[in-house]
């Protein structure tokens, strides 16, 4: 998908709109995937002196937990802003990705802003007690080594009443 960034900053003098699904299946993030595309839509107003533009982006994001490694799914729904003016266009430092003729990629900023807003650590939930060291099962289904451990100063004192005992 892309947007000729460069003609609407010389000519548009009405705003511009697109609905767009993007698919993402076949991306890298890293820390999560997208098995679904991201709807998204974007806007293009002209302005005194550029252009401001508007993408809102819908996602179901796919990863798992970074403590007990349980699957989940995430929704993320946001908006990002960016007013642009002719000269960036010229900026080696744009931050958008822009080809030399001033085409701009949606699909590829979409994919740098979910990036940017989905954290790199996500958990099933903000308590997550994690693995057990000792058998990798999770802890809050609980595992024997936590009833073993709970267990062991409890032999101890009985073997010393024992040994009294005996
Ligand atoms: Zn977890
Ligand atoms: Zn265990």
């Amino acid at each position: 998908m892309q947007f000729n960034l460069r003609s609407f900053l010389d000519s548009a003098c009405k705003p511009y709109e697109t609905e767009f699904a993007a698919d993402m299946s076949g991306a890298d993030f890293g820390a999560f995937t997208l098995n679904t595309p991201a709807q998204c839509t974007f806007t293009a107003t002209p302005t005194e002196d550029g252009a401001a533009l508007l993408l809102c982006v819908k996602a179901d994001v796919q990863s798992e937990c970074a403590r007990c490694l349980e699957p989940l799914s995430r929704s993320y729904d946001f908006e990002r802003e960016y007013f642009v003016r002719r000269r960036d266009l010229d900026d080696p430092d744009f931050e958008l990705p822009c080809s030399e003729q001033g085409c701009l990629d949606l699909q590829e900023l979409v994919f740098q802003e979910l990036l940017f807003e989905v954290p790199p650590v996500l958990l099933c939930s903000a308590d997550c007690q994690g693995l057990c060291p000792v058998c990798g099962k999770k802890k809050s289904a609980g595992c024997s080594c936590q009833t073993a451990e709970e267990a062991a100063p409890v032999d101890a004192r009985l073997s010393i009443l024992k040994q009294l005992l005996s």
